[in-house]
């Protein structure tokens, strides 16, 4: 399990951030320091560090971060030109919070492979 992080308190209320969604397993949230004209973090709410801690236990939120991304890139407008739904896990793919986190980033082009 994760440590207590600032998406645990952004879950508890405990700090402000722009939602967007909310249900009982899932928050999603726009990210502070955005790296494109959309970008939005979708988290389950259980205090999962990254994705190599999730079980097969999990499979049903992480099925849902990943619906709720669609969902938002529609809502966002950028379903049609395209985006990018992308979790970094670890140091070595530049983790900062350590809560496993969906960043949903759309609104401009995205260099493949990243850099
Ligand atoms: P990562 O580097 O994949 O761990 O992504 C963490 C993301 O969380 C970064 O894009 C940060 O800008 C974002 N972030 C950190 N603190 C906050 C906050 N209080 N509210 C919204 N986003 C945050």
């Amino acid at each position: 399990m994760a440590d207590m992080t600032i998406f645990s308190k952004i879950i508890a209320k405990e700090i402000p951030a722009d939602i967007l969604y909310e249900d009982e397993e899932v928050l999603a949230f726009k990210d502070i320091n955005p790296k494109a004209p959309i970008h939005v973090l979708i988290i389950p709410k259980k205090p999962l560090k990254d994705i190599g801690e999730a079980t097969a236990e999990d499979a049903a939120v992480l099925g849902r971060c990943m619906l709720v991304a669609g969902k938002l890139a529609k809502n966002l407008g950028v379903a049609e030109s395209g985006y990018r739904l992308v979790t970094n896990k670890g140091e070595a793919a530049g983790q900062t919070v350590f809560h496993l986190h969906f960043h949903l980033l759309g609104g401009r082009d995205f260099s493949w492979p990243p850099g």
